[in-house]
């Protein structure tokens, strides 16, 4: 069996990561999702160890010094990371596992593991990814703001990226990750 391979989707919160991933998941059985640990509280309706692996300051220490993650960082004031294992498991095991992460953490993927995809997702607009955030209705007044402020500062390594994709509707950046996943699957050589 081939070995897969590992997908790369960020860009600025708001920007849709979530929704495209979820389309993406619901209709590609090849798929599957690398599910991050986080220091932030589970919102209302998320799912331990389907959304997240909710976890505290100490464990994620732990899990930094015992080198469990593939890349970690602070977004927007919590901590996250992506438990390396399960990443190269599935990838031994032919999968293409989608990683959901901030520019800080895809940044560093790309150091330990450049041969991956890396896509960069945009909002079609600045004033569109605020509506979008405002309307999630989850964050507050500060969060909202930091998030925009750290949007413009992730914007200037869209360079780093092999494919941008705008968020214009949902339908439409499905269908392009799904055509770069499958000009990607017929691949002759990985770099
Ligand atoms: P949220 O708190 O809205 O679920 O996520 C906030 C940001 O953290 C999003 O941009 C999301 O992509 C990013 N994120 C989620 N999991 C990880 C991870 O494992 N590593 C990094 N670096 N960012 C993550």
């Amino acid at each position: 069996m081939s070995k897969g391979f590992l997908v790369v989707i960020s860009g600025p919160s708001g920007c849709g990561k979530g929704t495209i991933c979820k389309e993406l998941l619901k209709q590609n059985d090849n798929l599957i999702f690398s599910v991050s640990a986080t220091t932030r509280k589970p919102r209302i309706g998320e799912v331990d160890g389907k959304n997240y692996f909710f976890i505290d300051d100490k464990k994620f220490d732990d899990m930094v010094k015992n080198g469990e993650f593939l890349e970690h960082a602070y977004v927007h004031s919590n901590r996250y990371g992506t438990p390396k294992k399960f990443v190269l498991d599935n990838i031994e095991r032919g999968k293409i596992v989608l990683l959901e992460i901030d520019v800080q953490g895809a940044l560093q993927v790309k150091r330990v593991y450049p041969e991956g995809v890396f896509i960069f997702l945009l909002p079609p607009s600045m004033e569109e990814l605020k509506n979008r955030i405002v309307k999630r209705g989850t964050e507050t007044k500060e969060d909202i703001d930091l998030r925009l402020k750290n949007a413009l500062e992730e914007l200037k390594f869209v360079d780093e990226y092999d494919y941008l994709v705008i968020n214009d509707k949902v339908d439409n950046a499905v269908k392009k990750i799904e055509a770069i996943i499958s000009a990607e699957q017929l691949k002759v050589k990985r770099h």
